[in-house]
């Protein structure tokens, strides 16, 4: 990987240089994210609908998870509903709550996702076989950060002391959340939680 100059003048402090390192990948991948009409904030919007389980697939919830205000997100999914890729139903628990989710073309829209695309190939292309390894240690850089301006840490099941593997095995939703009090389908408990707790 070369050095811009940018990065070159963090001179020997592994740390700036790791953090203008992923701030330079972070914009190459901004950059790509304009296709297809969108702009990065509803890009990040429709991934958020695409990673969330159904617990969490509403605008408090985005607001969370992009560190970003309600007003912003407000304007980005009204944007993203104009398109036909966002739907908008009532909670099924909370009549004052909304439940957010994706169209058919929002998800194609997904599939065409050129700035995750473009850090995958890098991520093969620049560490291989260590891209493991490199997933571990940007997954504890992001927890610190998290951690350090209050925001939610956003894990999957598996991971959650709430989580019950195989409650009800052999149902289509085997496993169970002890916090909502609901089961749970194999791909749910592979999707990101708002409730999560480590
Ligand atoms: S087990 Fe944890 S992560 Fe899974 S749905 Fe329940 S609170 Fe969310």
């Amino acid at each position: 990987m070369g050095n811009s100059d940018s990065i070159s003048s963090a001179g020997d402090d592994p740390t700036l240089r790791a953090a203008r390192l992923i701030n330079r990948l972070d914009r190459l991948a901004r950059a790509e994210d304009h296709r297809a009409g969108l702009n990065p904030a509803q890009r990040d919007a429709l991934r958020f609908l695409g990673l969330a389980n159904r617990f969490s697939r509403s605008p408090a919830a985005l607001a969370a998870y992009l560190g970003a205000t309600r007003g912003t997100v407000s304007q980005s999914l009204i944007a993203l509903e104009a398109k036909g890729y966002v739907t908008r139903e009532p909670h099924p628990r909370d009549r004052r709550a909304v439940t957010l989710g994706l169209t058919a073309a929002g998800r194609a829209a997904l599939q065409e996702d050129a700035g995750v695309t473009l850090l995958a190939d890098a991520v093969a292309a620049g560490v291989g076989a260590e891209a493991a390894t490199l997933a571990r240690l940007l997954e504890a850089t992001l927890a610190a950060a998290v951690a350090s301006n209050g925001g939610r840490a956003f894990g999957v099941c598996r991971t959650c002391r709430h989580f019950r593997a195989q409650a009800h095995a052999g149902t289509p939703r085997p496993h169970h959340c002890a916090l909502l009090d609901a089961p749970l389908a194999d791909a749910e408990s592979r999707a990101i939680c708002i409730e999560h707790a480590a």
